[in-house]
């Protein structure tokens, strides 16, 4: 069956009565009413009613379609007739109906939503999951969400870069990295696109960013993180972090108004309240006293546990920035304070959503002397550092910028509780198939 000339069910409408139309896609329900027999079908728009009258059609059509199992691929030809009872307020008259191939009786799922699954089972059956009116919404918003991001960036004049994945050094040391075998060395999967971006800014390439995965070998097993992540990630030359701040405050605000114009919103109960920027900046000497107050001791030169993240979201209840870290718990590659301000602060800054850590960010150093005795007082050698250092040697301007999770993102802006949800085939502690 030629399919070109085939119409997606939201396509047609009551107004092309009459008219013939080819429509394919999957059994959704089937519903036998003795003389009359109604099939919906669904595909990527929705759902259309195709109703076979017992007599009027064929007998041999009559029964191929009452005995197809439910998932079942088909396409159909038929005459639209104007139903208001039907979804989309028609209905498709059959007169041809081919079963492109079909499904195993017993499902993994129900695509109804009306039998609820456990999510390992739905991420079992992930290309059945997401069949399901809410997961394939996410997934469309999570494509809108990438596309808005780069529309904003490229309209400032961003260039958009590729790193390699495949490294030799860590990034920053501390965080455990996944050791591969690189013919007769070992490399690592690259935990973010840090150096790489920054060494860039040493070649006139004053704006870049990078959408890329991210591999962190963290052994916990939280509904916040991944091992597989998708990093949005930007660098600015000639800046601080106080123009990056006001990026990405911009981008998010971006993003958040072009998810809430996308009307299948509603099929996540959602409404969208575009956050209002400039957002609320306090610095980490003041979150550790909003902390205190609470009750919660930090003490100063710790870094925020997720439990004192949870109770700072709940004191300040919208998207907030927090500043003027204590160097000892950032990166080697963040600036310190200016002089004449304490220099066991560092120009960096969180990104806060009232549950999660949405993204990092900061003015970076760009003196090659600093940042090579900032790398040796993190423990690590400058020597395999060689090929990120030498990009500080030959004119490299001041610079600035951040990496924003898209899964975080994602999971806060949709009030998903597990980030699994919103990534295709997740990796994590257990999961490496599918
Ligand atoms: P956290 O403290 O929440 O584990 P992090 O501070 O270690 O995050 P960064 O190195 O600052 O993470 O990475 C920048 C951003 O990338 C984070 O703010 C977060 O949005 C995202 N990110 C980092 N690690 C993960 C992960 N394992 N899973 C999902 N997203 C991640
Ligand atoms: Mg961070």
């Amino acid at each position: 069956m030629l399919m070109w000339n085939r119409k997606y069910a939201a396509e047609i409408t009551a107004d092309n009565d009459g008219e013939h139309v080819s429509i394919a896609g999957w059994v959704h329900e089937k519903r036998d009413l003795g003389g009359v027999f109604f099939l919906i079908v669904r595909d990527l728009s929705g759902f259309a009613q195709i109703t076979l009258h017992k007599g009027v059609v064929e007998k041999e059509l009559f029964e191929r379609v009452k005995k197809v199992p439910r998932e079942s691929v088909v396409a159909i030809e038929g005459r639209v007739k104007s139903e208001p009872k039907a979804p989309n307020g028609y209905e498709i008259i059959p007169e041809r109906m081919e079963v492109l191939n079909e499904a195993s009786q017993i499902l993994p799922l129900d695509t109804t939503g009306k039998v609820g699954a456990e999510l390992d089972t739905r991420l079992d059956a992930r290309f059945m999951d997401l069949r399901t009116e809410r997961t394939k919404h996410i997934f469309i918003i999570r494509s809108r969400v990438l596309k808005a991001i780069r529309d904003f960036l490229d309209d400032l004049g961003f260039i958009e870069i590729n790193t390699p994945k495949i490294v030799s050094a860590a990034t920053e040391g501390g965080t455990a990295l996944f050791p591969i075998s690189y013919f007769e060395r070992e490399a690592f999967l690259n935990q973010s696109p840090q150096l790489y971006k920054q060494i860039l800014m040493a070649s006139g390439f004053d704006r870049v960013y990078e959408i890329a995965p991210i591999f962190r070998a963290e052994e916990h097993d939280t509904t916040k993180h991944l091992n597989e992540a998708t990093s949005v990630d930007i660098e600015v030359a000639f800046v601080s972090d106080k123009e990056v701040m006001v990026t990405l405050e911009e981008l998010i605000a971006f993003v958040y108004s072009k998810v809430g114009d996308y009307p299948g919103l509603s099929k996540l109960n959602l409404k969208l309240d575009v956050p209002k920027i400039p957002f609320r900046r306090i610095t980490y000497d003041e979150a550790i006293e909003l902390l205190s107050e609470a009750g919660e001791e930090i003490e100063w030169g710790e870094d925020l546990s997720t439990s004192a993240e949870h109770t700072l979201g709940e004191i300040i209840g919208e998207l907030y920035f927090i500043t003027d870290w204590p160097c000892a718990i950032k990166p080697f590659y963040t600036q310190p304070a200016e002089k004449g301000k304490r220099e066991d602060i560092c120009n960096a800054f969180d990104l806060m959503h009232p549950k999660v850590e949405l993204a990092s960010g900061s003015q970076r150093v760009h003196s090659y002397e600093l940042l090579k005795r900032k790398i040796e007082s993190k423990g690590l050698s400058a020597d395999s550092f060689e090929f990120y250092l030498d990009a500080f040697r030959f004119g490299m301007p001041p610079h600035a910028g951040w990496g924003l999770g898209v899964e975080r993102l994602l999971m806060s802006m949709l009030e998903i509780d597990n980030i699994r949800e919103v990534v295709l085939f997740p990796r994590d502690r257990r999961r490496l198939a599918p």
